[in-house]
């Protein structure tokens, strides 16, 4: 008997959404801009010029880290990471390599199955290579616009192990960067690229065997992410079966897939770190980012997708309606501007779209609960609470301000969780007072 289990890591890289490029002043919104209108001497990488670092994208960088439960490095650095290729100028690349803005954190999926993050780190985006035929002759056209602009990797550890986590983990990361609002990770302008490393994992007759690890290079889609893993995890074991090979240092291959014959392809051999000769950059002092700045950045992060579904299926809404309305803002909005009201119904409102939470959702509610508790017994404590909480408000109506009535009316519907009845209300308070 044979079985296979997929062993999945993702590298997810995301361009931020900063003003300003990563070392320059350059603009770092590239998409859709003349071809090399967006450049300068630093993100060229001409002779002379010094990188300096902006301080948005390292800050973001962090907010990232601590999205991700990661722990933030007090002492970081940038390296250069050495290697030629047409669309870095320079001949290396300004990234980070031993120690990384931050690190050790984990996201947690709906099975409450903790996918370990490696690493969150600061480099700078490559340009674009064009490859086109120009008067009739094929030729290599280069785009420097992007060249220089903040990107973040986030590198998990291979606890990925179906395409379904694959998924999963991949929307999550998604929607963290997105709701923490560094980057509108645009995957079709190519914001946010997908490069998953895969092997397997197959236990037969004679043992356990690792195959090969595979680099799939520079996805832009969920759907491609998904089918390039499912593709490669039947390969490696075809591959497996064949010649028997198996992991070992060198043998990590690279390859790209093609999403319309629906298959992977060999691209060039993966370099293995020491091949890039990775040294700390000369011309960026260390880094130290203090204890203070990380707390400001933390208190900074709006509450995460996983901490609102968690409070939503405490305060008692269902588990898949929870996570429709966390992706929501209006719609969360909605249910924490009225705690009064049954948070299970207002979310099971929401979600079936019943009511509009653009509009007025008061009146919305209480038609559609129809509940208009009339019962004075269960009314009067309610409307004794409120005379004695708000002494001075009972004072001003015998004063003869009427007009704040309203105001008392509105506090004993709150107490009631929005169920009374206005009217049957109104008379009790008028009565009591
Ligand atoms: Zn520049």
């Amino acid at each position: 008997m044979k079985n296979t289990t997929p062993i999945i890591g993702i590298e997810v890289h995301v361009e931020l959404t900063t003003n300003s490029k990563m070392f320059c002043g350059c603009p770092a919104d590239h998409f859709g801009k003349s071809p090399n209108t967006q450049t300068c001497p630093v993100c060229l990488g001409l002779p002379g010029a010094l990188p300096v670092p902006n301080q948005k994208a390292i800050e973001d960088t962090i907010k990232i880290g601590l999205a991700l439960n990661c722990e933030i490095n007090e002492e970081t650095h940038f390296d250069r990471k050495q290697y030629f290729y047409p669309d870095l100028a320079k001949g290396y690349q300004i990234s980070q390599y031993d120690q990384p803005l931050s690190h050790d954190g984990f996201l947690t999926l709906d099975s409450g199955k903790k996918i370990r993050i490696e690493r969150v780190h600061l480099e700078e985006d490559t340009g674009k290579l064009q490859h086109t035929i120009l008067n009739g002759e094929r030729v290599s056209l280069i785009d420097f616009n992007r060249c220089g602009v903040p990107l973040v990797e986030i590198v998990s550890m291979p606890d990925i192990s179906s395409t379904e986590e694959a998924k999963e983990y991949l929307k999550k990361i998604h929607q963290i960067v997105r709701e923490i609002k560094v980057t509108t990770a645009d995957l079709e302008k190519g914001q946010m690229r997908l490069e998953p490393t895969v092997n397997v994992k197959i236990t037969d007759a004679s043992g356990e065997h690792l195959t090969p690890l595979v680099e799939l290079k520079n996805i832009n889609s969920f759907n491609f992410a998904t089918l390039a893993i499912d593709y490669e995890v039947k390969r490696l074991v075809a591959e497996f079966e064949k010649t028997g090979f198996t992991k070992k240092g060198g043998n990590k291959s690279t390859r790209g897939y093609d999403s319309v014959k629906k298959v992977t392809f060999p691209q060039r051999q993966k370099e293995e770190a020491n091949d890039y000769r990775y040294f700390p950059e000369p011309d960026i002092p260390p880094l130290r980012i203090s204890n203070s700045v990380v707390e400001k950045i933390r208190t900074e992060l709006p509450a995460l997708p996983d901490v609102i579904i968690e409070n939503l299926v405490v305060s008692g809404v269902k588990l898949p309606d929870a996570k429709i309305i966390s992706k929501d803002r209006l719609a969360l909005e909605a249910l924490t501007a009225y705690p009064g009201f049954d948070q299970t119904k207002l979310a099971s409102f929401i979600v079936n779209k019943k009511i509009d939470i653009s509009g007025n959702i008061t009146s919305q509610y209480r038609k559609l609960t129809q509940i208009g508790e009339t019962d004075t017994g269960k009314l009067s404590a309610f409307v004794e609470k409120v005379i004695t909480d708000n002494p001075k408000v009972v004072e001003e109506y015998k004063k003869g301000k009427t007009g704040v009535l309203g105001f008392l009316v509105g506090q004993v519907m709150k107490l009631s969780g929005g169920k009374a009845d206005p009217k049957t209300v109104s008379t009790l308070l008028l009565e009591k007072l």
